[in-house]
């Protein structure tokens, strides 16, 4: 970036080949965060060939796990050694303040940590196929080339969920990131090289998709595609992925709901179900794959409940996420809050009520940032616009319902499956609740964490596949059976006679 060459091929850094480079605008002033290198789609392809090349020459697929597992470890060391100067990159390409970049960090570190752990303990599973002189298992092998696509809003955290893994099972890959937010994954590349990734195990490429997307995902030579992104995205890729029988795993948008029983009472479980309902849709102004847009509420606690959300939302402080008095920051782009705009204007115009925000701050100071007030719409329903499509910004729609099947209804009620949460003070009624909703995780008195140890996707159109986990890893696995006969004979079938 800013002139040093930003694409890594075959172990080699190196500008694009028609000399293509693209600003990388931080989203907070307007400013050029820095120049980046743009691929072409022959820079795409070349990438696609080195990482076949690395994995057909055996010798990195051919390292033990034990040897990986080593790697990813101090993988996780660097990236604790250059947290800081990570994590000011993350801030300046994506707005989202200083605190959560840094949270970010120690997320990517603990998802090498994990996959470290993992592939140290992973091991062959023996059948007993009833002969003793037969000596039946299952092992896993690296997959091969993994093409990995990653969006904007966690650049280097979403990156890390697969780069991790790919790693840890041998595979080699190409990573492009999204062209909107590319500069954490560039210095990372840097630092996996420092910790001795072999040339060509990563390859880097920076562009758009529309691009690079033939290059990267209409390839013979990949064998699994890892996309995290949209659904229009992920529906192409899927398709033109199938014309080579290439496997695909998916992690796509969500609409996840947000629902809230009367039976929380006014107490301290009031109070955090008023504060993580905020935090579950205002974090990073929205742009959360698993935020909370729609809030589904008992309609003897709606009114209160919002009332006390839109107090609680108008205090939230806006501002450029290196200020350290920043809460939130601002979308992150001018195209992406032009898209928030328009998502507003429809709900208006199908007749939700406007609550409180509804428009771009009026604070000068923020006047040259992509900044949107968090939003909250009332009286809402499910035949909404604004209800139903990700808007991927700050807007909390509000259900209201009377009947507990009511609240499960309005919350599988959705062509998204990615993820939900439900407030209640009754144990039995979470489970059943929690256990009834279709989406992939499920959170009960409680909304946002994750854990790297346990699988993150979606049901229905929020993809398919599964990240982090034992399943993250076992996507870049193939499984292999081995039917070894210590004492073989004749099979006697065909009698020769
Ligand atoms: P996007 O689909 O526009 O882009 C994602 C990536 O795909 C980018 O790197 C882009 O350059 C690339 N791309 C675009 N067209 C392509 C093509 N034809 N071929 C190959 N690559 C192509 O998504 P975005 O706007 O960057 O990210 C926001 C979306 O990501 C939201 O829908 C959000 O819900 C989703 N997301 C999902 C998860 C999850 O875990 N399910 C996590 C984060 C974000």
């Amino acid at each position: 970036m800013n002139g040093e060459p930003d694409l890594y091929v075959g172990g080699q850094w190196r500008h694009a080949s028609d000399g293509g480079t693209r600003e990388s605008i931080n989203p907070a002033d307007g400013s050029v965060a820095a120049v980046v290198d743009e691929a072409t789609d022959a820079d795409a392809r070349e990438a696609v060939s080195a990482a076949r090349a690395a994995f057909d020459d055996g010798a990195w697929r051919a390292t033990t796990a034990a040897e990986r597992s080593i790697l990813l470890d101090r993988i996780a060391d660097i990236l604790q050694r250059d947290k800081e100067s990570l994590s000011v990159l993350e801030t300046r390409d994506t707005g989202k303040t200083l605190v959560e970049s840094r949270i970010d960090i120690d997320d990517v570190t603990s998802v090498f940590r994990y996959y470290a752990k993992l592939v140290g303990v992973e091991a062959d599973r023996v059948i007993d196929v009833g002969d003793p002189a037969v000596i039946s298992r299952v092992v896993r092998e690296p997959i091969g080339v993994c093409v990995l696509i990653a969006p904007w809003n966690y650049p280097l955290l979403q990156m890390s969920w697969k780069i991790a893994p790919a790693l840890g099972a041998g595979c080699t890959m190409v990573a492009k990131p999204s062209e909107v937010t590319p500069l954490s994954t560039i210095a990372f590349v840097h630092l996996l090289e420092e910790a001795g990734v072999p040339g060509g195990v990563v390859n880097l490429v920076q562009g758009s998709g529309a691009a690079l997307g033939a290059a990267l995902t209409d390839n013979p030579d990949v064998d699994f595609i890892s996309f995290t992104g949209g659904l229009a995205t992920g529906r192409t890729i899927s398709k033109v992925a199938a014309e080579h029988v290439t496997k695909v795993a998916v992690e796509l948008g969500g609409k996840n709901p947000h629902i809230v029983f009367a039976d929380i009472g006014t107490g301290d479980a009031w109070d955090a179900s008023v504060d993580q309902v905020l935090t579950g849709v205002f974090l990073h102004s929205g742009q959360v794959c698993s935020a909370g847009t729609r809030l589904i509420v008992e309609e003897s606690i709606a009114d209160d409940f919002v009332a006390e959300l839109v107090t609680r939302a108008e205090k939230i402080r806006m501002g450029d996420g290196m200020d350290a008095a920043s809460e939130t920051g601002p979308l992150v782009s001018e195209q992406h809050r032009a898209k928030v705009e328009g998502h507003v204007a429809s709900a208006i115009s199908e007749g939700a009520k406007l609550v409180t925000g509804g428009s771009r701050p009026s604070d000068a100071t923020l006047e040259k940032g992509s900044f949107y007030l968090p939003t909250i719409f009332d009286r809402c329903d499910r035949s909404m616009g604004i209800v139903r499509e990700e808007t991927f910004g700050p807007i909390l729609t509000v259900e209201r319902f009377t009947e507990e099947a009511e609240a499960i209804s309005l919350g599988n009620d959705t062509e998204y499956g990615l993820a939900a949460g439900v407030r209640t003070s009754d144990p039995a009624r979470g489970e059943r609740v929690v256990r009834a909703l279709r989406h992939g995780t499920v959170w009960l008195n409680d909304f946002g964490y994750y854990t790297a140890a346990a699988e993150w996707g979606g049901f229905g159109k929020s993809g398919n596949g599964r990240e982090l986990g034992p399943t993250g890893l076992a996507e870049y696995q193939e499984l292999k059976h081995i039917w070894h006969n210590t004492a073989p004979k004749p099979a006697g079938w065909f009698k020769g006679e």
